[in-house]
């Protein structure tokens, strides 16, 4: 798809890129992806990563690796709160990150030079040591404008609607249309505050980056692209769907299960609802009670992945009661984790109920299935607002997890007409993700800009 001219390529050979994914699974896949991108286009790449959570190098045999030490214990590396993991990867990798770009940067290394980071805008920190070393910095967003722009507002939107966000969680957040009060987003956490000044220094480093990428593409989120750009003044790239030039496969932290693809070859033809909520949501058992009975009570065909720590404190299936599984073991498929790309364009696929986090959202728009939203935190809840209200391609559960409005969501996505009709309006969705990375795109064209960006810092004109 992408044909650089080996002109260009030579060019750019021996060109590094220095790449630091935060090491979680909705933002590792996307960052290795831009990985593979850019060494596509003839950029040499570099990976930092850190102890936790990170996928076999030897998937990748034409990067080269350097760890940081992340300084996290065992106990720490083992807790289900993953944002307070956030912040202490935050507060241990900072120093680790600039000895190692020190060390990479030496004039010792003739062979590549490096010629810009791009770091995930949650290592803020990166960009104080891009700057020390004076070398440009790129900001990866893993998802999406949206989202982004209410990040941006939060300190004024808990400002304003913090005192009534538990009594009119339905009012409208006026600054923010389409998105309500219980949208804004919230990180439920013990350390709570300090999340939220994390993810006021997110903003305000990303404000000094060089450059920002983004994994959407520009006819999904116009208007929100034109806002960002008044608050972000820098060059934005907005080049995905990433996934559609590269897979996640080789990334996934968890063995995905492919039987799940042979039991949907025995289905019929959009019949099945998947059912995942990604890699990091958790719930409690009673959470977990509604979801399966709001399944059963749908009679619907499902592909459900039960991830291990789904539910807090619980052993694997024994958190799915008995009468459950014996109710649906006749339409019903079980897995840990799924070959997830695969499952949503599997033709017996026609649903998939989701905790709306981005590269999941993205997934099922770029295969043309409608969703059903469960959004848990962060930006998942602004995500899911945009499923319903903008592009209309899915129900968003209002009343959380309950039994009833399951049941009556996954009947109306399935057979109804209304589904009928979001099925329409992500097919044409669909289309246009997939006429963006052609050649004469949008995303196509902003990738060019990208490359062409990326090597005017070592090719001054
Ligand atoms: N995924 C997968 N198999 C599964 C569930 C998820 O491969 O059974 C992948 C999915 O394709 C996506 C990523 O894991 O690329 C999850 O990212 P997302 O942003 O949707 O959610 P997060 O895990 O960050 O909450």
């Amino acid at each position: 798809m992408d044909s650089p001219s080996s002109a260009n390529r030579q060019r750019r050979n021996g060109c590094r890129i220095v790449l630091f994914p935060l090491p979680f699974q909705g933002h590792i896949n996307p960052m290795i992806q831009l990985a593979k991108i850019l060494h596509s286009r003839g950029f040499s790449i570099s990976i930092f990563h850190t102890r936790y959570n990170f996928p076999d190098p030897s998937n990748y045999p034409h990067f080269t690796f350097h760890l940081l030490s992340d300084g996290l214990s065992e106990l720490e590396a083992s807790t289900l709160d993953t944002l307070r993991l956030v912040k202490l990867l935050i507060a241990n990798c900072v120093e680790p990150f600039e000895q190692c770009l020190a060390q990479i940067l030496s004039p010792d290394d003739l062979i590549c030079r490096v010629v810009c980071v791009v770091s995930d805008a949650m290592w803020y920190f990166t960009q104080a040591a891009a700057d020390k070393f004076k070398i440009p910095r790129i900001v990866l967003r893993t998802s999406s404008v949206c989202s982004f722009l209410a990040f941006c507002a939060l300190p004024l939107l808990r400002e304003r609607y913090l005192s009534y966000m538990d009594s009119k969680m339905e009012a409208a957040v006026l600054e923010l249309p389409p998105i309500k009060v219980k949208d804004i987003p919230r990180l439920e956490t013990h350390d709570g505050e300090d999340m939220y000044r994390a993810i006021e220094n997110m903003v305000r480093e990303t404000k000094k980056a060089s450059g920002l990428v983004f994994n959407t593409f520009q006819e999904l989120e116009e208007p929100e692209l034109a806002k960002l750009q008044e608050q972000f003044l820098m060059p934005t790239f907005t080049i995905g769907p990433f996934h559609k030039r590269f897979s996640a496969a080789s990334t996934s932290l968890f063995t995905q299960d492919r039987s799940s693809i042979s039991w949907l070859d025995a289905q019929a033809p959009g019949s099945v609802l998947y059912v995942s909520f990604g890699s990091i949501a958790a719930m409690d058992q009673q959470k977990m009670n509604e979801m399966a009975w709001g399944l059963a009570d749908s009679m619907q065909p499902f592909l459900w992945v039960v991830r291990p720590g789904l539910v807090r404190d619980s052993e694997w299936l024994a958190m799915l009661p008995d009468e459950f599984l014996e109710a649906t073991h006749d339409r019903g498929y079980i897995v840990k984790w799924a070959p997830q790309q695969e499952v949503l364009s599997h033709p017996a696929v026609g649903g998939f109920w989701t905790h709306s986090g981005w590269n999941s959202t993205l997934e099922s728009i770029c295969e043309g299935v409608p969703m059903i939203c469960s959004p848990f935190f962060g930006d998942q809840m602004v995500n899911s607002r945009y499923v319903n209200d903008i592009w209309r391609i899915g129900i968003r559960l209002e009343k959380g997890l309950e039994r009833g409005e399951i049941r009556d969501a996954v009947r109306r996505l399935m057979v109804e007409r209304d589904g009928e009709e979001m099925r329409q309006r992500v097919m044409c969705l669909k289309e246009k993700a997939g006429f963006c990375l052609n050649s004469g795109g949008s995303s196509y064209e902003a990738l060019d800009a990208l490359v062409d960006f990326i090597s005017s810092f070592t090719f001054p004109a």
